[in-house]
Parts: C-alpha cells; structure tokens; sequence
C-alpha cells in the first residue's frame, strides 16, 4: 500500500514553509527560515512505491501537529488574558487599595478594553471555558 505524502503547514514560529528532510537520526521536518525542526521519526519503514516512507509521514504528521498546538495555544492565551481580566474587574469591587497598588493605569486600562465587550452573565461562561481548556491542556500535556 502506498502512503500518500500529507502537506505540511507553515512553522509554528516563523510562518514559512518547511522542509521534509533526512538526517542521520531518521526524516523529520525543519524550517529554513528559522530553523526549528520537529522530532526524527523510524528510519525502519519499508520504502513505498513512490519511494516515500511511512516515517516521512510521521514526521509530517509531528510537526503538523505542532503548528496546530499554535492555534490551541493561542487560544488559551486569550481565554486566560479575558479571564484575567474579569477576575481583576471583580477584584476591584472588593479590592481597589491592592488593585491600584498592584496594577498601573496603562495596565487597568488594557484590562478595562479587554472586557468591555462582556455581559455580566458572561463572567461565569468565561471563568468556566478557562478552566476547561486549561484542565485539558494540562491533560493532553500529561498524555506525552
Ligand atoms: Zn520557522
């Protein structure tokens, strides 16, 4: 059976497209532009009937799984970034010495703009959907 060659999305870091390559270690996919590369994977695959290995998929297959973390990432980061921001808005109410101790005027008001678009009933939907997606990241990071 032939494996057919999965295309490769952009390095996670620097957005330029990368390389299949074969180095000592086994094939594995690295960046060019910034050299980061992703794991080796078997070299003891049989060569196919296009002379492309099982391996050669793996690696593809690592490396895009990486540049799909980015995404994940990013959207943690935003997730936690809003429910940073609604737990510094509550805080406040209760808070406002430490708060104002704590946290410049540029700060306070990055944080104003990022919840300005929220309804009040958002808060508990925000604060929830941080925690989930922070518990399954730690989950998936216990996996490996
Ligand atoms: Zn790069």
């Amino acid at each position: 059976m032939t494996a057919s060659k999965p295309e490769l999305l952009p390095c996670p870091f620097c957005g330029s497209l990368p390389d299949l390559e074969h180095v000592v270690a086994g094939p594995r996919v690295s960046c060019g532009t910034c050299l980061a590369c992703g794991p080796t994977t078997d070299t003891s695959e049989a060569i196919t009937d296009d002379d492309f290995r099982a391996g050669d998929v793996q690696a593809i297959n690592a490396w895009n799984d990486r540049a799909a973390d980015k995404a994940r990432i990013a959207e943690l980061q935003r997730l936690l970034i809003e429910a940073t921001a609604v737990a510094i808005t509550m805080l406040y109410d209760s808070h406002k010495a430490d708060v104002t101790a704590e946290f410049s005027i540029d700060e306070l008001e990055q944080v104003v703009a990022s919840t300005e678009h929220l309804q009040a009933e958002a808060v508990e939907r925000i604060y929830r959907r941080a925690w989930d997606a922070a518990l399954a990241q730690q989950g998936k990071e216990g996996e490996t």
